[in-house]
């Protein structure tokens, strides 16, 4: 679907009318025309803000805190009933705060994303809710650590930063349009359960995976639909132990990591198979219903991931497709848990104690930007004049890795939406070549993007400048203050 169908669609669904339940809106028509409905226009309650941020997953809690913390009257709208987003419902680990440095004899160790992301994995430390940066000591060519999570302290422990960082939190609440002035956004619409609402703002973060916001905004993108939908379970009754042995009994055991689980150290946190090796009834079952032999945990006696991937026909964003996806992984995640019954000892009783609310994707709209990081640029580790952050994770890795364990940097171009005058990206829904978005869709660089976005967007409301007009030397202190590191 391209911008002139999704604005076509839109318009047909009576977006930016103004249609709700709002408090002291009130009809102002309202008739059927041909096979359409025309919907009643609106009047909406407005709040403002120096800087809203739609969707609070991964890049989105960190944005909000970002800017919220640069003293900008912040609201973060969230359609779940709680921060976290893909990485708490689609990884396995977070990749990566280090350097690939194992990968590289004489490399030197070094941790690359600090800031925010930091910040929570102490946090989630503090309540047992991670197993630190665990050194790999099988796979390590993939990534040097493994930093697993507990995926509801994240839900909680990002809740809780957010409200102390004084966001303004609407869970629960559908980001539903924009209103243009121009080529600014001047705000845009939110409905919940207490009717629709305005959000007024001087900056604005697409944080949303699928850059809802920047559609409503009119900005290019393209829809690749060039990956699987996962619907991530959790499985409980099972054996760390147990399954690091099966698969060492078929000389499987391509990843390995030990680290802190349920509050003891040098505990097994990861593991991968190779399937190849793997008996037949396992190994082609499990390609049948695209599931990953990897698996991460924080707890005992529990994989916090196991994914099931399906590919779409067409694109996540048609809603009928969707459907019918969902019910096909829900049956794989049925039979996932009776592949581990049956073939992996000590996982008899094994059962489903987590799903994803909804299926994840990898990518959605691809979100067209004043510069489209290259593979390249990934690969040679290139660095920019306006870099906001630098990573050093691929996820095709071993076969595409940063040049020589070091980083890339992530310039502030990439983060600016084309066409649109005070609205940035951040996470899956920058960067449209596929392979270089193998590294700057993961985890830890979306959260490294979402401080940088949030820190412009305050900073861009404070000065009463557009996204251009910012000057990169003051973006670089504030965010060297808030701990993000930088190669020198
Ligand atoms: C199955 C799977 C496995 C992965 N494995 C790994 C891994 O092992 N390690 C790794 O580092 N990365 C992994 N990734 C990649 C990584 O998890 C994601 O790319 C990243 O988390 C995306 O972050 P994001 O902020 O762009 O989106 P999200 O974290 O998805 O956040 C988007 C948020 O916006 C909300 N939202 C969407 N639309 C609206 C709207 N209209 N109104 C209000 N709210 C809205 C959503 O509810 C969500 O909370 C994986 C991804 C998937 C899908």
């Amino acid at each position: 679907m391209d911008r002139r169908e999704f604005n076509k669609r839109m318009v047909m669904a009576g977006i930016g009318a103004g249609v709700g339940l709002a408090k002291g809106s009130k009809a102002m028509g309202g008739e059927k025309v041909g096979n359409y409905y025309e919907e009643p226009v609106k009047r909406l309650p407005i709040r403002k803000f120096d800087v809203v941020v739609a969707g609070g997953g991964t890049a989105g809690v960190v944005a909000a805190l970002a800017a919220a913390r640069q003293g900008a009257k912040t609201a973060l709208i969230e359609v779940k009933g709680y921060p976290g987003g893909t990485v708490t419902e689609g990884g396995t680990a977070l990749h990566s705060f280090y350097n690939l440095w194992k990968a590289f004899p004489g490399v030197k160790k070094r941790q690359v994303v600090k800031g925010i992301g930091q910040e929570i994995i102490e946090r989630l430390m503090k309540v047992g809710g991670a197993t630190g940066h665990a050194e790999m000591s099988k796979g390590y060519d993939f990534d040097s650590v493994c930093t697993a999570i507990d995926t509801e302290m994240y839900k909680l422990v990002t809740f809780e930063m957010l409200d102390e960082a004084g966001v303004f939190i609407c869970v629960n609440t559908l980001l539903a349009g924009a209103i243009m002035e121009s080529k600014r956004i001047k705000g845009v619409i939110a409905e919940s359960r207490s009717g629709r609402e305005a959000f007024y703002a001087k900056s604005f973060v697409d944080c949303t995976a699928y850059g809802d916001m920047c559609a409503y905004a009119g900005a290019e993108y393209t829809e690749p639909n060039d990956y699987p939908v996962v619907n991530s379970i959790g499985i409980a009754n099972v054996s760390m132990e147990k399954y690091y042995e099966y698969l060492k009994s078929h000389y499987a055991v391509k990843q390995l990591a030990h680290g802190r689980r349920s509050g003891k150290d040098n505990q097994i946190v990861r593991l991968q198979g190779e399937a190849v090796k793997l008996p037949a009834g396992f190994s082609e079952e499990a390609a049948k219903i695209g599931m990953s032999t990897v698996t991460t945990t924080v707890h005992d006696d529990y994989f916090m991931f196991i994914k099931l991937n399906f590919k779409m026909a067409v694109s996540p964003t048609d809603r009928d497709a969707v459907s019918k996806a969902e019910l096909e992984l829900r049956k794989r995640q049925l039979k996932a848990v009776e592949l581990f019954r049956q073939f992996v000892p000590g996982c008899e009783k094994a059962f489903i104690a987590r799903t994803s609310p909804k299926l994840c994707i990898r990518r959605g709209r691809l979100i067209r930007c004043d510069y489209d990081i290259s593979h390249e640029d990934v690969i040679e580790g290139r660095h920019f004049d306006d870099d906001v952050m630098v990573y050093g994770f691929h996820d095709f890795a071993p076969r595409f890795q940063i040049k020589d364990g070091g980083t890339y940097g992530i310039p502030y171009k990439a983060l600016r939406v084309a066409g649109v005058e005070n609205l940035l990206a951040a996470g899956m829904m920058i960067t449209s070549d596929h392979r270089a978005h193998m590294s700057t869709r993961n985890t830890v660089g979306c959260m490294g993007q979402g401080q940088a976005a949030g820190t412009a967007a305050a900073l861009c409301a404070q000065k009463k400048c557009g996204t251009r007009e910012l000057r990169y030397g003051d973006l670089r202190n504030a965010l060297e203050k808030g701990g993000v590191y930088f190669e020198s």
